[in-house]
């Protein structure tokens, strides 16, 4: 049996203080009338005006109620137990999980053995709990109405959506959402665009300035990353460049996808493929002597080919086609094996259902303690720990989620009746990326006089 008393010196806004001495007797009176022994006394002197002063006291309070040992708590009266509303809140579940009563000199005990007293600290808990919800209700309105609301912003309306700024353009959420799918497979922003212009898609904006002629622009790579890591395409407010909650329209990707993709897209080592390139290999093959990687040459005029040569020293130069073709024929025949759609989810992808489920528990744990930093009552710097540690975490959830989307990258061929049509209807981004996603491929010298392709020459190591 451990009873407790707690006492608390505060700063005397009323002129009622209630010295701490006077607080210790009566409590210990109270304590030897019920013939409890009391095992410690907790003090904590909070003298401060701002309110911004930690307690040890209480919170070795709450570890010892947590801990499980202790019976009953005395103190004068509640509110010389819990400073603010959510310190209620997290004494009296605590006393409520443990069965420890609490007793007031000025007050009636909140005994946790009785269903009264468990209703009791119930009502008294629910109380505060709702008057902490109001109070962040407030100071959300306060911080930015129309974004806590998640109501679209003004000004021009956005590429993807219709004039209301909530309902879809049809054909332009589309372009948006494939655009998406294409990224995280290895295509490039400047792909997209040429894709986009070839389809006569315009922002809505017009050419201004000195080059202003009243026509639409073309899109060009950086515009169209402006669309797409725009947090308004997976159905997120943003408020200054920080998504604040979720949006009043229906998203156009998901989230996870939105997420990998701003991730692959803000971190060029992360990519699948190295830059746009027009040969499949230029940049992924390597020297077999050296180890740098090869670019691919001018097609000869009288030879008819082009090759791919060691960028330092010309130590290896190997006719293209043959070269492309053999490791062609690898990847659609490793992507065709009824074993390649195992192998895929098996070894890289993650639950991201789960994963999301976190991201958005997070996401909401974030929002939580920015109410609390507006919170006189609670100390700064403990906040912003714990802010720091959530926001580690929700890094480590979005790399993952980022993971999951690169394993688009060969799910399009994995999934195809035919790799091999499947192939040939990908851009030579997205190829290059699906080769670079499953092998290195190691050019060696093909020997003296040899005139024939030797795929012995051409090592491949799968990844
Ligand atoms: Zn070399």
């Amino acid at each position: 049996m451990s009873v407790q008393v707690y006492l608390r010196q505060s700063y005397d806004r009323h002129g009622d203080e209630l010295a701490v001495d006077r607080q210790r007797g009566d409590c210990l009176d109270l304590a030897a009338r019920r013939g409890w022994t009391v095992t410690d006394v907790l003090v904590d002197n909070d003298t401060s005006a701002s309110g911004k002063v930690a307690r040890p006291g209480f919170e070795t309070l709450l570890t010892a109620l947590a801990g499980g040992a202790v019976t009953a708590v005395v103190a004068w009266s509640l509110d010389r137990l819990t400073r603010n509303r959510r310190d209620t809140v997290r004494l009296i579940e605590t006393c409520a999980a443990h069965r420890v009563t609490i007793a007031l000199v000025r007050g009636s005990d909140i005994d946790m053995a009785t269903p009264a007293g468990r209703m009791t600290a119930d009502i008294l808990a629910s109380v505060a709990r709702h008057e902490i919800e109001q109070k962040s209700d407030r100071q959300t309105a306060a911080y930015s109405q129309s974004a806590a609301a998640g109501k679209p912003p003004a000004g021009p309306v956005p590429f993807g959506f219709t004039a209301d700024r909530v309902t879809h353009h049809p054909e332009q959420a589309e372009a948006i959402s494939e655009a998406y799918s294409a990224i995280l497979a290895g295509a490039s922003l400047a792909g997209v665009a040429r894709d986009w212009n070839a389809r006569g898609l315009t922002s809505g904006r017009v050419r201004t300035g000195a080059v202003g002629n009243g026509t639409p622009s073309r899109w060009s790579g950086e515009t169209v990353r402006k669309v797409l890591t725009h947090p308004r395409n997976a159905g997120l407010r943003s408020y200054r460049g920080t998504i604040v909650g979720p949006g009043t329209w229906p998203p156009i990707v998901a989230e996870e996808t939105y997420h990998a993709t701003v991730a692959l897209l803000g971190d060029p080592s992360r990519r699948v493929a190295p830059p746009s390139a027009r040969r499949l290999l230029s940049g992924i093959a390597v020297c077999g002597v050296c180890g740098v990687p090869c670019n691919a040459g001018r097609t000869m005029p009288r030879a008819g080919y082009f090759s791919y040569r060691c960028r330092t020293a010309g130590h290896v130069a190997r006719r293209g086609d043959d070269v492309d073709e053999y490791v062609i024929a690898l990847v659609i025949e490793r992507l065709s094996r009824p074993d390649a759609a195992e192998l895929l989810h098996d070894r890289d992808k993650p639950d991201t259902e789960a994963l999301r489920a976190r991201e958005l528990t997070l996401r909401a744990r974030l929002d939580e303690l920015g109410t609390m930093l507006a919170d006189p009552d609670i100390p700064t710097a403990t906040v912003r720990a714990a802010a720091a540690t959530v926001r580690g975490e929700l890094a480590e959830v979005t790399e993952a989620l980022a993971d999951a989307g690169r394993v688009s990258v060969l799910g399009p061929l994995v999934d195809a009746d035919d790799v091999a049509q499947a192939w040939d209807g990908l851009g030579t981004d997205r190829q290059r990326a699906v080769i670079a996603t499953l092998m290195t491929v190691t050019l060696h010298p093909p020997g003296p006089g040899a005139r024939k392709f030797k795929p012995e020459t051409v090592q491949i190591d799968w990844r």
